[in-house]
């Protein structure tokens, strides 16, 4: 075990050592992008936990995504340190929620919906507004934001005059929208992620008997991300540490980029103010990114301005020497998404595992075009904060049909067997994929939760003194409404699609960043000089999740014979070589493409035109050999069925969430 712990401290820098040493009390760690402050705390809960200070089920960490939570308990695995609590706060307070919540709602707690939209439309009729589905939409984000900052609909009113905030529609409205909205939520008995929260920090200040349980189960924090926190999710932790100190918290001001939620870096400096005490750490060498790469995320934030700015540091770059930050402009977004895609294939050829790679973007909308273009060249994806993998129809159909079938004699057979013969009921079978289309993505979320019982099956054959023996289908379909309720969808191997907002912590070898025009990154809606300083950080956090390969591009126009656009105006400045200059917008770039109807393409090999959609993807007809891109396709297709054979994962299209 000795050697376990200063195995733990040879892999830091100096002052990261002094983060993950640091006796128990208030720690903050402040840090740019790529510093290791992830690092630095996993290390810190393992050294505290092999040290004997406390056992893992002690601690709870909070992360903001589940994929970040997911990583730490991979990286705490890997050093040897198994039972942490980590999660997303909103995933830690359902489960207490879920245990200790009975007392609070007398045996049956409100029913968590995701989507609010239907309820700030039913209270918006109720408070006697005419309102359309955008306008309801803006309701409710706004709600959630004063949810957020524990602003109640009594206080909102006096709250946005004071902090000089636009409202969606007149304050006195919105108030009023949102009392009927606490109370339409109320009749109709169901709670939203905010509520989540705010009960479980409830539960806790009002039952001394729950607080103290609690408290005496989780005895270290750790909060990563602190600079996104709201200030709800601050009252919960004040909740858990209640009048203790042991806290670590790590942030960087330069990434907070969910002030539309309510967070604020101002809980960096209120923590020091607040525990007098605390360790103070800076780590400033960066270890993710080649120096190509650091030049640029410090060039971007170097012109920021602001309270976040005030905190800044500047990245010094410890990797070797990398290749150049590529620019590129397009035609338009489709001609875009197809050349990224067709670089992510060429890649993947290359010999890049897909789970290396990811396309970043400003809005999820812009995800769909990559989703096909990946798909057209047979590149597996994996899709953050789209629509929820335990949400899509098909997959809840496959669920109800586990659970039925778990109740009849397919519930005596073994794991394996059962799972296809219950799914035999909304007709999926394993060796009948659909060849493509929205039939082919519902089979391959059926065929998720297959491998899924797999996957459980062998976790439980691995662990057998822990687990039992071989679990039957009951046993699964209650690991499935975990999950779901936990939206932790199953791990794939494949390209992630996601937007900058769910990409933070996380990194990749190689990051398109797409769509990097004005009104797109910054977005059109970011009208204030604080608005754009937060979409200067997006773009900051976006630079800094490439290890060695960035590639920054946008259409010129969004859709063929569009109108023209600019430049992202962070970027613009930079002069970068592949984007326009900037005493000369638009010379050096292709113009956008002419609208026109499908294009006739000719088979390269006799000259015929091509009429199959498959023949024109190819670019050649079945009796002609094939070309380059052919062989790339081949490749792809083997290596896809490689993957499905070697770790019994298929390869598709997976969606996973962001809380
Ligand atoms: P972000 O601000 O994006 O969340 P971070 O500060 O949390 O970044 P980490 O994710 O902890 O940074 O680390 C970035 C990368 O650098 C990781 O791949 C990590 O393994 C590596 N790294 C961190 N510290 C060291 C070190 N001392 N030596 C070598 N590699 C390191
Ligand atoms: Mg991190």
């Amino acid at each position: 075990r000795d050697q376990a712990i200063e195995q733990l401290l040879t892999g830091l820098d100096p002052e990261q050592r002094e983060a993950v040493t640091a006796p128990p009390g208030p720690v903050c760690i402040l840090a740019g992008a790529g510093t290791g402050k992830t690092r630095a705390v996993t290390h810190r809960i393992a050294w505290r936990v092999l040290r004997g200070d406390m056992r893992g089920q002690h601690v709870t960490a909070v992360t903001f995504t589940a994929r970040a939570a997911g990583e730490m308990r991979d990286r705490l695995r890997g050093l040897g340190v198994a039972g942490v609590n980590a999660r997303t706060f909103h995933s830690a307070a359902l489960r207490q929620l879920r245990y200790f919540g009975t007392r609070r709602f007398g045996g049956q707690l409100p029913e968590l919906v995701d989507s609010t939209l239907k309820f700030t439309a039913i209270a918006a009729a109720r408070a006697g507004l005419q309102t359309s589905r955008a306008k309801n939409f803006d309701l409710t984000t706004e709600i959630e934001w004063a949810a957020s900052s524990l602003i109640g609909p009594d206080d909102y009113v006096s709250a946005i005059a004071a902090l000089g905030r636009d409202a969606p529609a007149a304050p006195e409205d919105v108030a009023k929208v949102y009392a009927a909205y606490i109370e339409a939520k109320r009749r109709a008995g169901v709670m939203d992620f905010a509520d989540v929260l705010a009960y479980t920090a409830d539960l806790i200040t009002d039952h001394a008997a729950t607080a103290d349980q609690i408290r005496s189960q989780y005895r270290f924090f750790v909060v990563d991300e602190y600079q996104d926190v709201t200030p709800l999710q601050q009252r919960l932790l004040d909740a858990w540490v209640g009048d203790r100190d042991d806290i670590t918290v790590v942030g960087d001001a330069s990434q907070t980029i969910y002030s539309f939620t309510g967070a604020s870096s101002r809980n960096l400096l209120d923590f020091t103010r607040r525990y007098r005490n605390a360790s103070l750490v800076r780590l400033v060498r960066d270890y993710r990114s080649t120096p190509q790469v650091v030049g640029l995320a410090n060039q971007i934030i170097g012109e920021s301005k602001g309270r976040e700015a005030k905190m800044r540091l500047e990245l010094i770059g410890q990797r070797p020497d990398g290749p150049a930050v590529t620019a590129e402009v397009f035609a338009d977004e489709a001609e875009e998404a197809d050349m990224i895609a067709r670089r992510c294939a060429k890649f993947i050829a290359d010999g890049l595992s897909p789970s290396e790679i990811a396309v970043l973007y400003r809005t999820n909308a812009q995800s769909q075009a990559y989703e096909e273009a990946l798909a057209s060249y047979g590149v597996p994806t994996v899709i953050t904060g789209a629509a929820r993998f335990f949400d899509r129809p098909e997959v809840r159909q496959a669920v109800v049909a586990l659970r039925s079938a778990a109740k009849t004699e397919i519930g005596a057979m073994p794991l394996s067997e059962a799972v296809p013969a219950a799914l035999e009921a909304v007709g999926w079978r394993p060796d009948a994929a659909p060849s493509g289309g929205a039939q082919r993505e519902a089979y391959e979320a059926v065929a998720a939760i297959a491998a899924l019982s797999e996957q459980f099956l062998e976790h439980h054959r691995a662990n057998p003194d822990e687990e039992g023996p071989d679990p039957d289908l009951e046993a699964f379909c209650a690991e499935l409404s975990r999950r779901a309720a936990e939206q932790h969808a199953p791990a794939v191997e494949g390209v992630t699609l996601a937007s900058l907002h769910a990409a933070k912590g996380l990194e990749w070898d190689a990051v398109f960043l797409v769509g990097l025009a004005d009104g797109t990154l910054p977005t059109t809606f970011a009208r204030t000089e604080t608005a754009l300083e937060e979409e200067r950080r997006l773009l900051y956090v976006g630079i800094t999740r490439a290890r060695e390969r960035l590639q920054l591009s946008y259409g010129l126009a969004r859709n063929a014979g569009g109108r023209e656009r600019r430049l992202c105006r962070f970027l613009a400045p930079l002069g970068l070589g592949g984007f326009p200059r900037p005493t000369d917008p638009g010379a050096a770039a292709p113009k956008p493409r002419e609208r026109r109807k499908a294009k006739v393409l000719d088979c390269s090999g006799c000259g015929k035109p091509l009429t199959d959609a498959r023949d024109r993807k190819l670019g050649h007809c079945d009796d002609c050999p094939a070309t380059m891109d052919e062989g790339l396709f081949e490749r792809l297709r083997e290596w896809r069925v490689s993957v499905a054979k070697q770790d019994g994962k298929p390869a598709f299209t997976v969606f996973t969430d962001v809380t």
